[in-house]
């Protein structure tokens, strides 16, 4: 780290050798990626209810979409659609697309049918593969999307206005019998556009980040780079793969619309051969079945997830003896989890880490002793990229202070479609203003603080609405917690706190708030505490919808 006022780049953490070790495996390109994939042959790739489908069933069928693709006109750079829960089919329509040369362009399983066709709109995209559910919600916005030339669907009674996909890569079941076709011919450079991805929507409309193929193939590197790293600083050798070992298998419960079911969970089964376990939609205790029948041993998503696999197994006194690391990022972890998650299942690595869809999912990311002896943090970014904390001004701020984080990397998108004023404010010269508060120790590991829009600022003190969401969550009785603005005719704002308590609490708003008034100074504590029946809102991607509670305190006032 360097003095204030210099860049100050957390770009290597202490191990050295490492980092270059590993990146310099990174496939080029997805293409390369799925070549690897390929190479894992007749192992098992993707588990969904009582289908399997092999890594050879998945490459002969996406390679033959591919081919028919540019054999009915795609050009490079077109954007192919996605519409589709997670099925075998997602990994074989993106990477139809993507090794036909097009932008992978994924769209939100849980659209409406307005915003679904938003989507195809705004990326105007010229395919578009979709699932018998959003084919049907979409079908009524059809004509609202000129660009759009073909339709191909899957798990649907046929539609005249589509083709079947099997009738071009085959049904499900019968993949394996495709024939083994060569790839189709397209020059395709690191630094071509590969994907398309949507923003989650969590501080306005979603945004289209457009990522390479460099930044997507980047991310398979972060879990091996973290595994050594965590190995190197107990003294130990990094972990070497063995092939003789089982194969793993991960439970995939984060959708892979978004970057990290994507990039991190796809891209790290198919670098790595593992088993991706499909869940048809989350239940804690269908997840503890499949974990045990299937063997998993890894299971991630954000951390409300993690918490109710933890919870529901402790419930359910099963220790899951396969399962042996558990991740779990992309929106704020309650100050406790780790320590549910260690009492639950006391052999499982937890892990944690921080990333955007703007970074392409994992740019931190830390697991076992080093988490633990920094739990509040998200650790510390892939050595192969650089950090700074700013002010306001833009000025480089010394560790330990709070501001914006900024990031800078391989993995970090080249902008937003279509919009040059929301890339110009975002990125400059490589650098992209991420809108999170973090502060950095002396190591590098990196603690979120807030996003920037949620800080709350009551008569020109900063509250950070996450401290105060972790003091209201170490209650033992809040399962599920929000601070958010009470205006406040001469504080501007004070905070107030919808909180959910567990059945059968007998907590009420005074003793929750004599709770928090123990841990936080005066002036963070919420002045008014709503409890309510139902979990809060959330969206697919895990996070609370603030908007719509905001009204809750709006327009309410102490004075
Ligand atoms: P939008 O940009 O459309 O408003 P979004 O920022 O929620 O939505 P994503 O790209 O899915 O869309 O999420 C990235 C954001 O998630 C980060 O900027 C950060 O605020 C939050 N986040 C991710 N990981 C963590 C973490 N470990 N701790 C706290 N917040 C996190
Ligand atoms: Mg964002």
């Amino acid at each position: 780290l360097t003095a204030p006022g210099a860049p100050f780049a957390i770009a290597t953490v202490p191990i050295r050798g490492v980092p270059t070790r590993i990146w310099e495996k990174a496939p080029p390109t997805l293409r390369d990626l799925f070549r690897i994939a390929r190479g894992h042959g007749e192992k098992t790739f993707v588990v969904y209810q009582d289908e399997r489908v092999t890594f050879t069933g998945f490459a002969r069928a996406a390679t033959t979409l591919a081919r028919a693709l540019v054999e009915a006109g795609l050009r490079k750079g077109d954007r192919v659609a996605i519409a589709q829960r997670n099925l075998p089919e997602w990994p074989v329509s993106y990477f139809g697309a993507l090794l036909a040369g097009a932008i992978a362009t994924p769209l939100n399983a849980w659209w409406t049918g307005p915003e679904l066709a938003y989507g195809l709109q705004h990326s105007g995209a010229r395919v578009l593969i979709a699932d018998g559910e959003r084919f049907a919600r979409l079908a009524p916005h059809l004509g609202e999307c000129p660009a759009l030339e073909r339709v191909l669907t899957t798990r649907m009674e046929p539609d005249p206005r589509a083709t079947p996909l099997a009738e071009i890569v085959g049904p499900v079941r019968d993949w394996a019998a495709l024939p083994d076709l060569p790839l189709p011919d397209i020059a395709l450079d690191p630094e071509d556009d590969a994907t398309l991805f949507y923003t989650s929507g969590t501080t306005g409309k979603p945004k289209g980040a457009v990522g390479t193929h460099r930044a997507a193939a980047t991310t398979v590197m972060a879990y091996p780079y973290s595994a050594a790293r965590s190995a190197l600083r107990r003294g130990e050798s990094p972990p070497k793969p063995d092939p003789s070992a089982p194969q793993r298998a991960a439970l995939l419960v984060i959708p892979l619309f978004h970057v990290t079911g994507c990039h991190a969970s796809l891209g790290a089964a198919l670098y790595g051969g593992h088993r991706l376990v499909m869940m048809h939609r989350w239940d804690a205790n269908a997840a503890l079945d499949l974990i045990e029948r299937e063997g998993c041993t890894s299971a991630g998503g954000v951390p409300t997830i993690a918490w109710q696999l933890a919870t529901a197994a402790r419930e359910a006194g099963r220790l899951l003896p396969s399962l042996e690391g558990v991740t779990y990022g992309g929106a704020p972890a309650a100050g406790d989890l780790v320590r549910t998650l260690g009492e639950a299942l006391p052999k499982v690595v937890p892990g944690t880490g921080w990333g955007m869809t703007e970074t392409s999912a994992t740019f931190t990311h830390h697991q076992g002793e080093d988490y633990l002896a920094h739990p509040e943090s998200c650790g510390p970014p892939l050595p192969v990229c650089e950090v700074r904390i700013v002010d306001p001004l833009g000025d480089v701020l010394p560790p330990g202070a709070v501001g914006e984080l900024c990031v800078k990397g391989p993995n970090v998108v080249r902008g937003y479609w279509d919009d040059p004023t929301a890339t110009a404010e975002a990125l400059s010269e490589g650098w992209l203003r991420t809108g999170d508060l973090a502060r950095a120790d002396d190591e590098g590991f990196l603690t979120i603080v807030d996003r920037i829009k949620d800080m709350l600022i009551r008569g020109g003190e900063n509250i950070y609405c996450c401290e105060v969401e972790n003091a209201l969550y170490a209650h033992p009785d809040v399962i599920d917690a929000v601070v958010l603005p009470v205006p406040h005719p001469t504080l501007g704002e004070e905070p107030g706190a919808i909180v959910v308590l567990a059945e059968g609490s007998s907590a009420d708003a005074s003793e929750i708030r004599a709770f928090a008034a123990a841990r936080l100074a005066a002036f963070k504590v919420p002045v008014r505490i709503v409890i309510r029946d139902e979990l809060l809102p959330r969206n697919p991607a895990g996070k609370i919808l603030r908007a719509p509670l905001r009204a809750v305190f709006a327009g309410v006032s102490d004075q």
